[in-house]
């Protein structure tokens, strides 16, 4: 009796949060909530945790609903009692809900994929909270739903979120993150250029403020110093290394898809670019990008002709990736060329993201050197236990030791519980970036 009551109670509590919604003017969050229940029906743990976190967070919003409603009365001299007790009830009843899904018994019900409950749920909170986050500060509607059809951004963001919590269950194994990461990169690369191109050709609305910008990424650093302004995609790259550290080179950079597209046309055993490259090839050209944009602000150039020198080293940069990453099957452009990604490699030593290998599991045999594109596997490497300084954390190797000797790491956290938090950051970072990364 308990269970169909206890469901019952939580469809319920959504459809009256999706009343309250719409009673606000809010009537995509009222179709999002309304949804939401239709997720108990696949029996998946994160639908009870996701559903269950509604509705107690819903709990809250009754309670501010009643002391509101109560003051209005009392103010006008009305009755409240009777208004006070019904929305008392409702709050009691969406609470109730919420702690039953989230709790023990309702396991049983909700129990496909339990083994991934937690990330799915973290991965959709977080890409949910992100997207909320973004499209409330966000001076121009920044979500594309909002700007065909206004008050629709919830339901992408609830769109975006379900993506986020499927990407976080199918990169728990490893062999499968290992074989999505490039199809997801690319994906969000053709949507990210799609809507540059469509944009371009006259869909204004699909650009984020028609305040045109070139799309390489040494201009994150660069181009703030030739303006002096235009930080964004600087805070915004410096975020994703707070939180991922250098992984932006490896799930999130818009151009590095290409890289990995372009290095996976050549031999299936990379043949890597030399330590001397990876390092003194990104400086001389962070050197170059961001001493060139010094001068040529105080030279006083004007910004058409910076624009020609900096699409002049992005093309070089294409073609980095059309001969050399093509012919050594690594990524050449990314690991010898591209200064942001040095900047990344650095800055990401400071946070405490890493990928070792267990020594005592390590065979010597070399499989994971064969998986990594990034240059970063040297024999000697793989004797010290850490991958060197262009590790992006991509996780390839993780997922094609035959040993299960390389894992993700962080302090404090198990292996499987670090891999399970970054995989599930990046998950959450993915989608948000899909919804929201436009030039
Ligand atoms: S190295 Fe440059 S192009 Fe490559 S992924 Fe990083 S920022 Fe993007
Ligand atoms: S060492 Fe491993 S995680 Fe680091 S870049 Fe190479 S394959 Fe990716």
């Amino acid at each position: 009796m308990t269970t169909p009551l206890m469901l019952f109670l939580a469809v319920l509590g959504h459809v009256l949060l999706a009343a309250h919604a719409l009673r606000q003017g809010e009537w995509g969050l009222a179709a999002a909530l309304a949804a939401l229940p239709l997720l108990l029906l696949t029996r998946l743990g994160a639908a009870r945790l996701v559903s269950g976190l509604v509705l107690v967070l819903g709990a809250l919003v009754w309670v501010q609903a009643g002391l509101s409603f109560v003051g209005m009365r009392l103010a006008l001299g009305q009755d409240w009692l009777r208004l006070a007790l019904i929305l008392a009830a409702v709050m009691l009843a969406s609470l109730g809900a919420g702690l039953w899904l989230l709790g023990r018994r309702a396991q049983e019900l909700f129990h496909r994929n339990r083994a991934v409950e937690l990330p799915q749920t973290a991965a959709f909170a977080l890409a949910a909270g992100l997207l909320i986050t973004a499209r409330a500060k966000a001076s121009v509607p920044v979500l594309l739903a909002d700007r065909f059809l206004p008050g629709s951004g919830w339901l992408e963001i609830l769109a975006l979120a379900l993506y986020a919590a499927w990407l976080a269950g199918a990169f728990m194994a490893p062999p499968r993150h290992r074989e999505l990461r490039p199809r997801v990169w690319a994906l969000f690369s053709a949507v990210f250029f799609g809507q540059l191109v469509l944009g371009l050709l006259g869909l204004q609305d699909l650009l984020m403020t028609g305040r045109l910008h070139l799309p390489v990424p040494a201009l994150i650093a660069a181009g703030p110093l030739f303006r002096g302004s235009g930080l964004f995609m600087a805070i915004l790259f410096s975020a994703t290394v707070l939180f991922v550290g250098p992984a932006w080179c490896s799930h999130l950079c818009y151009i590095g898809a290409w890289d990995d597209a372009c290095s996976r046309l050549g031999p299936k055993v990379p043949r890597p670019v030399s330590p001397r490259w990876t390092l003194w090839g990104r400086f001389t050209a962070l050197v170059l990008t961001c001493g060139g944009a010094l001068a040529l602000r105080l030279l006083g150039v004007d910004g058409l002709t910076a624009a020609w020198l900096a699409a002049g080293f992005g093309l070089v940069g294409v073609g980095v990736m059309l001969v050399v990453s093509r012919r050594l099957g690594v990524m050449a452009h990314c690991t010898a060329f591209c200064p942001i990604g040095l900047i990344g490699n650095v800055l990401g030593r400071l946070i405490p993201w890493r990928v070792r290998i267990d020594r005592a599991l390590c065979t010597r045999c070399g499989t994971c050197a064969r998986a990594c594109r990034y240059s970063a596997l040297s024999d000697q490497d793989i004797e010290a236990g850490k991958p060197a300084l262009p590790c992006t954390l991509c996780g390839d190797c993780v997922g094609a030791c035959p040993h299960e000797a390389m894992h993700y790491r962080f302090p404090g956290l198990a292996n499987a519980t670090a891999r399970a938090v970054f995989l599930t950051l990046i998950a959450a970072l993915s989608a948000a970036f899909l919804g929201v990364a436009r030039i």
